[in-house]
């Protein structure tokens, strides 16, 4: 028999219930008691949701109150004891490593927070001492879970991190020099002690997450493999799942033989279906393939036909016993229910599948294998109407998006001159100063402009006192701008929920959703906008705006758009294109708005592509550099349609460009502004390096705080910075939009920073 199996399962609820309780917890408003039943709550009804889906592995341990990898992090007593040694509880001690602590009269910061593989997901980064040890917290959450969902009847199969990957993605703490792999022995013992005690609860089987096999992995971490699931296969303790996602494992197959005592290995076929034969090639016997058929990152619905055929040439080699349908990872990518959207329009709502679908979905593709398609003949069939109707929809064939990508040529992606003939004519055009100061774009949102937003999108107020009030807003920043003295002005996006969706929602071939959250990092949560056809822009989407704007500033007006690869990042891509295609077509719509503000007399113009460095493939070596070149491509078509004279700003909100320096150098912006303040300033070097001849706005100060630098910083930070860049090629501003910032410490910064940018300019 085939079983079906999901990896894991969203953790917030139907609205968020866990962002609500936990949240409420930290204001002091929901007691710890309440906080504990609210989690059990939660995996209760998660629980049930897979099993009345018929779903026949179902996970435990998925949950997790703000992380999974922190979760393991107190599990395995690996805390550094500037947390430990406060007398905190155990679960204050947990998010005082998640999100920090500031009380009664305790101070830490949190643990580093960074990205899980390529997803939108944060984990919390394991960080080692030099003279770490390990031990198993007498809270032992993944045994009490497991007890938990026995006590109402359903036996699960536990999920935790395997110890390779657990000291792979971490890292040594500051001032420590420790090699996390190093750990591996202190910590096996941890592992054997945790897996006895599930064996004793009753658990047959455990999913032990091994994701870094995806990666190009150093030597030393592959040979780790081989002691640790040595040590981890016995007779004594559960039988082990091992999980794989989001990339192919056949560069690291070499590692099978020290996993030969695993029962079962999970790769991602939704991803990378073509490691199938290669991985069933290297099988030993019995060993059972869990088959990720079922997209754990996005929201499509399964494509049935295809799906079944892949479990089935697996069937056909291995036999029935020895495969699992599965989702392809966790599902805790993608939002809980699509019940939730009231408003979808119903063709495409159709398409799509959230976790509570994706979990029938594992078992309707089951049956159909053991059982035959008759079995379930009406879900193939209303599958299969779903998947030709989008296929065949007017919204994934536009006759003129398509017509106008074939006719695109190489030159469309160059401006009409080199930099140097580009520059001579700006310098004449903008008559900007040496040390020119701007802003990244927006202003603070105030929470008057939050209300007015509402009224408006509630329908309170009409378009025009809507327009009027942006307008005033946009009056206040220019006015603004002028006592502060800036060089180039920007509007202060009063008018933008969020760069991306603001976008999505001027853009034919996008669709919005009102419930479909998905954690990003503890209780934050975003909700993606999602590309469901050919994208194209009916009308220009920030021209009145930046008209406006420029209509009543003296000096230069910078237009803002988000990328086209931001844009593409930040949603839900479309599955049956490739993403190189929506970059295009998003490409082609912002082409035609730079046009447009130019033609609108904005020659300023900043296209933000914050999102470039994480779409970068996990790997290095070919597949990254074609990314990259699509990725340089989208941009460059999208800046490419206007005059020598006008312009180009990007903007990054880091300045790690030490890898792909050349897709940076290629985007050939006539301005690059990024965030420095917070990194060293060595890392401008790379532009020195590789003799970048354009200008460069590396961030002054930090904006994620609301300390205000002095002058003096900022003067010392421009003296670093000008060890690295010529003074004609720099540009002083922060590191990034001011939105989430007050105004109050807002113009003082920004007050500093002008003087700060007056000095050198006195001093040239
Ligand atoms: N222009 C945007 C702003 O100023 C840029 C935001 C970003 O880089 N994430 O808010
Ligand atoms: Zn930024």
């Amino acid at each position: 028999m085939v079983h079906s199996s999901v990896l894991g399962f969203p953790r917030m609820g139907v609205l968020r219930d866990l962002k609500k309780a936990n949240e409420a917890y930290w204001a002091g408003k929901l007691s710890k008691e309440d906080l504990l039943a609210e989690g059990k709550r939660l995996r209760l009804e998660h629980w049930k949701i897979q099993k009345d889906a018929g779903v026949d592995i179902i996970p435990s341990n998925d949950f997790a109150f703000y992380d999974h990898v922190l979760d393991h992090i107190q599990l395995f007593n690996a805390i550094p004891e500037r947390y430990s040694s406060q007398g905190l509880d155990r679960l204050d001690e947990y998010f005082a490593m998640g999100r920090g602590h500031q009380k009664d009269g305790v101070d830490v910061p949190s643990l580093e927070m960074v990205k899980w593989f390529d997803s939108n997901y944060h984990y919390v980064k394991p960080t080692f001492q030099d003279n770490q040890s390990f031990s198993l917290n007498d809270n032992v959450k993944p045994v009490k879970v497991f007890q938990e969902a026995k006590d109402a009847g359903i036996i699960t199969r536990p999920v935790i991190l395997g110890p390779v990957s657990f000291l792979h993605l971490g890292k040594a703490d500051r001032d420590q020099t420790v090699d996390p792999i190093s750990l591996l022995e202190k910590l096996l013992p941890v592992y054997v002690e945790l897996l006895t005690k599930l064996k004793e609860a009753g658990a047959e089987y455990v999913q032990i997450d091994e994701p870094i096999l995806v990666f190009d992995l150093p030597q030393k971490v592959k040979d780790a493999f081989k002691p640790a699931y040595a040590k981890l296969t016995d007779s004594n303790l559960p039988k082990l799942v091992l999980a794989t996602y989001f990339g192919d494992i056949v560069h690291n197959t070499d590692v099978f033989p020290a996993l030969s005592g695993v029962a079962a290995i999970h790769i991602d076929l939704v991803r990378n279906p073509e490691q199938l034969e290669t991985v069933i090639s290297k099988l030993r016997d019995k060993q059972v393939l869990s088959a990720g058929v079922v997209d754990g990152r996005n929201i499509w619905k399964t494509n049935f036909k295809r799906a079944i055929e892949i479990v089935e040439s697996a069937v056909q080699k291995l036999g029935k016993d020895r495969v699992i349908v599965a989702t392809s990872s966790s599902l805790l990518h993608v939002p809980h229910t699509l019940d939730s959207e009231k408003k979808l329009d119903t063709e495409v709502k159709d398409w799509f599948s959230f976790a509570v679908q994706k979990a029938s979905e594992v078992t309707i593709i089951a049956k159909a294998v053991n059982d035959g398609p008759a079995s379930v003949k009406a879900e193939l069939e209303a599958n299969a109407k779903s998947v030709q109707a989008r296929s065949s929809s007017k919204r994934t064939n536009v006759p003129h998006v398509k017509e106008r990508q074939e006719k695109i040529k190489a030159e469309d992606h160059n401006r009409q001159s080199p930099f140097p003939e580009r520059y001579s004519q700006q310098k004449e055009h903008l008559k900007l100063p040496i040390f020119p100061t701007t802003t990244i774009g927006s202003f603070p949102q105030t929470k008057e402009i939050r209300i007015q937003r509402n009224k408006f999108t509630k329908g309170e107020i009409t378009a025009e006192e809507y327009e009027k009030f942006i307008e005033k807003e946009i009056d206040e920043v220019i006015k603004i701008q002028d006592e502060l003295d800036l060089d180039v002005y920007v509007h202060g996006e009063p008018e933008r929920n969020d760069m991306v969706q603001y976008f999505g929602e001027r853009l034919d071939g996008y669709v919005f959703t009102t419930h479909a959250w998905v954690q990003s990092y503890g209780s934050r949560c975003v909700r993606p906008p999602i590309i469901v056809g050919d994208i194209s822009r009916p009308a220009p989407m920030t021209v009145k705006e930046s008209k406006y704007a420029a209509s009543v500033a003296k000096k230069p007006m910078k237009g803002m758009l988000t990328g086209p690869i931001t844009c593409l990042r930040w949603s839900f891509p479309r599955d049956d294109v490739h993403q190189s295609v929506q970059a295009q077509q998003l490409a082609l719509a912002l082409r035609d708005e730079v046009i447009d503000l130019e033609a609108a007399g904005i020659f300023v113009i900043q296209v933000d592509e914050p999102a470039l460095r994480e779409g970068l493939p996990l790997r290095s070596g070919k597949e990254r550099e074609a990314y990259l070149s699509w990725a340089v491509d989208s941009f460059k078509l999208s800046t490419a349609g206007i005059k020598d004279s006008t312009q180009i700003h990007s903007h990054f909100c880091y300045s790690e460009f030490q890898d792909f320096f050349h897709a940076i150098a290629a985007l050939d912006a006539d301005v690059l502004s990024i965030e420095n303040s917070k990194s060293d300033a060595k890392l401008l070097k790379v532009f020195v390096d590789q003799a970048y001849p354009r200008h460069i706005g590396p961030g002054v100060y930090d904006i994620h705080s609301p300390r205000i630098p002095s002058e003096q910083e900022i003067k010392d930070r421009i003296a670093e910075m000008l060890q690295y860049l010529r003074p004609d090629q720099l540009w002083i501003n922060p590191d990034c939009g001011l939105k989430t910032r007050q105004w109050k410490e807002t113009k003082a910064a920004l007050t500093n920073m002008v003087q700060a940018a007056k000095y050198y300019r006195s001093q040239q």
